[in-house]
């Protein structure tokens, strides 16, 4: 959370929605915040904030309780790849063009494998989601620009289970992005995403 400090000179950021001056709610190390009076999300760069359209995912597999809606962004994107390896490139063009939204972890967690990682599935799946009204979304941690760089390695580590990535680099061109609650539901120490049914940890 944002503090002031007067000697510093900085400037004293209070936590309110810019549009409705709401209290928002937040944790140390969020970044963007989202107001339910508005349904719209905030990032905070700087001392100023930028509006996220923020969508909130219905849950497409059955569990018992209710979910804690936890932040992704998502792109969609249009993927341009490079290579000097022109053979390399034209294989990797038959596929890596399927790769129209990514998806990448807003939360953050403990390091952990990319194999596990929540965004690399979604995207993996090139995820579609029913949209539902829903009010409460927890911390997001991570930047846009930050998530972005992270989504290039997604797509690249993608692309690398079919061919090999040495000197390729990607160019992502996104066409749109929002930031997604999607469902989690809690059991013991684990979460399993209301999407796909996987058990994560998340700390
Ligand atoms: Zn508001």
């Amino acid at each position: 959370m944002p503090q002031a400090d007067a000697q510093a000179g900085l400037q004293v950021i209070p936590l309110k929605c810019p549009r409705c001056k709401t209290q928002l709610n937040a944790e140390d190390r969020d970044v963007v915040y989202y107001c339910a009076q508005c349904r719209e999300g905030f990032e905070l760069a700087g001392n100023k904030f930028f509006p996220v359209q923020v969508r909130f995912a219905l849950p497409q597999c059955s569990r018992q309780g209710t979910p804690v809606y936890l932040p992704l962004w998502c792109f969609s994107v249009a993927p341009e790849f490079q290579s000097k390896n022109r053979f390399k490139l034209t294989r990797i063009n038959q596929f890596g063009f399927a790769f129209r939204k990514v998806y990448v972890e807003g939360f953050s967690r403990q390091a952990t494998s990319l194999r596990l990682d929540i965004g690399l599935l979604y995207t993996n799946a090139q995820l579609e989601f029913e949209t539902v009204q829903y009010n409460t979304l927890r911390g997001c941690s991570r930047y846009r620009k930050d998530a972005l760089q992270f989504a290039k390695i997604i797509v690249l580590a993608l692309i690398d289970q079919k061919v090999d990535i040495t000197g390729v680099d990607v160019q992502l061109n996104v066409q749109d992005w929002n930031l997604v609650g999607f469902p989690f539901y809690k059991e013991g120490i684990a979460y399993y995403d209301g999407i796909l049914g996987k058990k994560f940890y998340i700390d």
